[in-house]
């Protein structure tokens, strides 16, 4: 059992670190409450022992103080909502000071506290001690249930665990899934392991294919990226995507490979376009020989075949980054395809993780969001976990 599920908050006061940086319409109406809704079971186990909660987090990037706008007063309706009526929901409109010093002596058993945006307050973003420590007074005990800023060194998510001792302060249960699912991919993965890399530029994913590289059997390279390793090894890619000041760190990041023993694997094929269009005019074609005037905009079909091989004698397998430009019907069937591979995959007992912002859109959009092993809530922290770097929110409840 984990460190969260064996204590006990009974009598406690909680102060829960949570991502409920959700998008509002111009109504003010949440139009995806995912991030909401993954704290919530969290939430449920601290009352459920008799704990009352204290919830803090960042809504938006304010730029000048306190907005009307940016303020988490939004989301009180809608927390209420969810936690149901046997709970209280009350709104602290500073997260530090009076306002909440005095909402947060109010607070019994089973009663919820939301204080308004931590970055209403600078000294948020700057990791600022005092705010922090200010911060820390409110509670009893800290958990950090926001792995969507864990890359961040914020007074929130990272400097405030200094307050605490270690007995009392834990990761909640969303964090401690996303850390074990990024732990069994990175540090205790089956093998083979297969990477799955996509999207549209290489030097957004440079560090964690070289990362990759020291972890992985094979990596498979797909999207509007695979064309710079084609044209690094003198292919001709027509209009596809390129960035030729990477097309050196392309060849480097071939050979590096060859030498570990890890099997790079592009997309033999492409569906290339006349235009960047919905409606353009497409066919299959051997991605060494675009012609000029058009573009790769997905794996072709013997890729998919390719790829869906890899996919399926796999292990362990992450995947970041769309095999094509999805958002259009006739470039989707190369991400459709290893989104089918990765769940079938997974039915015969691999440990797939799906993260990063497209690719997280892409499962949810084919509806195969349930058929993978985890599907992370954190596209910045779960890349620079990828990349090898060490994310202040996970070392500050380390250390
Ligand atoms: P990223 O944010 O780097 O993961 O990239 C995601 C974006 O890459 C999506 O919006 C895709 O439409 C785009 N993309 C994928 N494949 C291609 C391609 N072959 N050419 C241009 N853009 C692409």
């Amino acid at each position: 059992m984990s460190k969260f599920s064996q204590f006990n908050f009974g009598g406690k006061k909680a102060l829960v670190r949570v991502d409920f940086n959700v998008p509002l319409n111009e109504k003010f109406v949440i139009t995806d409450d995912t991030r909401m809704t993954a704290a919530i079971p969290t939430i449920k186990k601290i009352l459920q022992d008799g704990g009352s909660v204290i919830l803090m987090s960042h809504f938006g990037r304010p730029k000048d103080g306190p907005t009307n706008k940016y303020s988490l007063i939004h989301l009180v309706s809608h927390l209420q909502k969810l936690l149901g009526d046997n709970n209280e929901v009350f709104f602290a409109n500073d997260c530090i000071g009076e306002p909440a010093q005095h909402a947060a002596s109010l607070l019994e058993p089973g009663d919820v506290l939301l204080l308004e945006n931590l970055r209403f307050h600078p000294e948020e973003e700057k990791g600022d001690m005092n705010f922090a420590e200010k911060l820390s007074k409110l509670g009893d005990v800290y958990v950090n249930d926001a792995f969507g800023t864990a890359h961040r060194a914020h007074a929130s998510t990272a400097i405030i665990a200094d307050f605490y001792d270690a007995d009392r302060k834990m990761f909640g249960l969303l964090m401690e899934s996303e850390v074990a699912s990024a732990e069994r991919v990175l540090l205790k993965s089956e093998k083979p392991f297969t990477a799955i890399i996509g999207g549209a530029k290489v030097s957004d994913k440079i560090l964690i294919i070289e990362n990759l590289l020291e972890k992985a059997t094979d990596i498979i390279i797909g999207g509007g990226m695979a064309y710079t390793f084609w044209k690094a090894q003198g292919k001709l890619i027509g209009n596809s995507l390129c960035e030729e000041d990477r097309l050196p760190l392309a060849l480097e990041l071939l050979e590096k490979a060859k030498s570990k023993g890890v099997n790079i694997h592009l997309p033999i094929d492409s569906t290339i376009a006349d235009k960047f269009a919905a409606d353009a005019s497409t066919q299959n074609c051997d991605s060494s020989k675009i012609p000029d005037g058009w573009m790769g905009l997905d794996i072709g079909i013997q890729a998919r075949k390719d790829f869906g091989e890899v996919v399926l004698r796999s292990k362990t397998i992450l995947w970041n980054g769309p095999m094509g430009v999805f958002e259009m019907e006739k470039f989707q069937a190369g991400t459709k395809t290893i989104a089918e591979a990765v769940a079938e995959a997974t039915k015969h007992g691999a440990f797939s993780l799906v993260g990063g912002g497209d690719s997280v859109s892409a499962v949810n959009q084919f509806g195969f969001n349930d058929q993978v092993s985890y599907v992370s809530t954190g596209g910045g922290a779960m890349l620079e976990f990828f990349e090898g770097k060490v994310l202040p929110g996970i070392s500050a409840i380390h250390s």
